[in-house]
């Protein structure tokens, strides 16, 4: 594995093969009788103990995580705590896994929610742990087992939390984390029969596969895709807000963030104060260290997908950029590009890197248009003091989640997931336990 931000190697996972790959199915298929008819509240119990120690190793993990990841060190430990906050909320769903009683004639009818059997998850390298957590709490909680495949370049922090679990006493085979390639270890999870539903975050290409290759055996699946998400701000907006906040909603994470809104929309009237604004704000981002807590912005993950972005900008007119350390690791500047049009590489496709393009609009029939000018439907925000014109623009963008004033989008218990062509299915949010279950209609006469 390669520290992002000395670009030195600092450690070595083994993958496994297809051949483990099933062998950890089938270990995961063995437990899951025993996970399914444990009592819910033992099955709480584990949970919240798994949440303590997820808890416990906090810093441990964040530090991980900063040397694997490349991430500030604020931003892993909240990745962590996001962990453990995920896992306590779900702990709740065994006891409250309730099914319906449903009024008929001649007997009683009731439903039950089952545990679907081995679920995969598959998780990309940009938010390591929290991802994971998404997929695999919700899972645990209502009674299924779990194989996780974490991204080539980040698997440290999910096997330590892999040994966390067991540590917490989760039974052999009911969590097991399984580093390895996308085409050998996530596509056997895909194409394995007793694997019943695949949990995927990642690239919109790599979802379209995974959702042929589900199709195969009407395998269940929740696809969190791509985005390329717009930041609407409207003349009458408070514009030093709007201005202040829209770098850290494209550079947190060094824009490797699904949510990031890299289009920003300005009503032209205001284009002129809005990008005087901008600069200075763009120009503060501390790019550094990730270790140092002052640190907003770390370097990209990977030489690879440094070599990716950079390949947008060498087409792209940049206006400026903020400042990056120079040396070994993999950096790369907050970037600002003003002269766009609809059809530019830049402004269609997710670039997921720390760029940020800007475009005018003239009215509001205008700024939907364009904001819904994408294959994508991911997030969004919209910034302006006009309650009716929030609502009105709310209900008419395409996104999963959408913020007024703010550029919040991840709440563990509210739904997260996307519109068109970032994704299917939600994750987080008070039913996410749901899209793990069966739900079995049982009628019973009363003769
Ligand atoms: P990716 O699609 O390349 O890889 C994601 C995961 O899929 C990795 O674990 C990879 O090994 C695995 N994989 C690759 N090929 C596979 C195959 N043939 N079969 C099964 N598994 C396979 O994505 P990435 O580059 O790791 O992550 C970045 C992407 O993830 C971006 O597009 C980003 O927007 C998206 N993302 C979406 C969300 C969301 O919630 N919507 C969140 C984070 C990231």
């Amino acid at each position: 594995m390669i520290n992002p931000t000395t670009a030195e190697a600092f450690t070595t996972v083994e993958f496994a093969s297809a051949e483990e790959t099933d062998a950890a199915i089938e270990r995961a298929h063995q437990a899951f009788g025993g996970w399914r008819d444990l009592a819910p509240g033992d099955r709480a119990t584990l949970l919240r103990r798994f949440a303590r120690l997820v808890d416990d190793h906090g810093d441990e993990l964040a530090q991980l995580e900063v040397r694997n990841s490349g991430h500030p060190i604020g931003n892993a430990r909240w990745e962590a705590g996001n962990v453990r906050d995920v896992l306590n909320f779900y702990s709740a769903t065994p006891e409250r896994l309730f099914g319906r009683q449903i009024p008929v004639a001649g007997g009683i009818d009731v439903t039950f929610r089952e545990p679907l059997g081995v679920v995969g998850v598959i998780v990309p390298w940009n938010f390591p742990m929290p991802i994971a957590g998404w997929g695999f709490a919700p899972a645990l909680a209502a009674g299924n087992c779990v194989v996780l495949k974490p991204a080539e370049w980040t698997p440290l922090t999910a096997l330590r939390l892999a040994e966390i679990a067991a540590e917490a006493g989760i039974p052999d085979g009911v969590f097991t984390v399984l580093p390895g390639e996308g085409p050998v270890v996530g596509r056997r999870l895909v194409e394995h029969p007793l694997v019943r539903k695949i949990t995927f975050t990642g690239s919109t290409r790599v979802g379209k596969m995974i959702m042929a290759g589900c199709a195969e055996q009407l395998k269940r699946c929740t696809l969190e895709l791509g985005g390329k998400s717009a930041n609407v701000i409207f003349a009458d907006a408070d514009l030093e807000r709007a201005a202040t906040a829209a770098p850290g909603a494209v550079f947190d994470n060094s824009g490797q963030d699904c949510c990031a809104r890299s289009r920003i929309l300005v009503q032209s009237s205001v284009l002129d104060r809005f990008l005087e604004l901008l600069e200075p704000a763009v120009k503060d981002v501390r790019v550094g260290d990730p270790a140092d807590p002052e640190t907003i912005m770390g370097p990209l993950t990977s030489a690879q997908h440094r070599q990716r972005v950079q390949g947008y900008l060498d087409d792209a007119d940049v206006a400026y950029t903020g400042t990056a350390p120079d040396g070994p690791g993999f950096w790369m500047p907050p970037t600002v590009i003003i002269n766009t049009s609809p059809d530019d590489r830049i402004w269609r496709e997710e670039v997921f890197g720390p760029v940020l393009a800007v475009q005018p609009f003239t009215d509001e029939a205008d700024a939907i248009r364009l904001a819904n000018d994408s294959d994508y439907g991911l997030s969004g925000s919209i910034f302006t003091r006009d309650l009716g014109r929030a609502l009105r623009v709310s209900r008419s963008v395409q996104a999963g989640n959408l913020s007024v004033n703010s550029h919040s989008s991840v709440r563990y218990w509210t739904p997260f997931g996307g519109y068109k062509q970032s994704g299917l299915g939600r994750e987080l949010g008070p039913d996410a336990a749901d899209a793990y279950t069966e739900e079995k209609n049982v009628f019973i006469a009363d003769y």
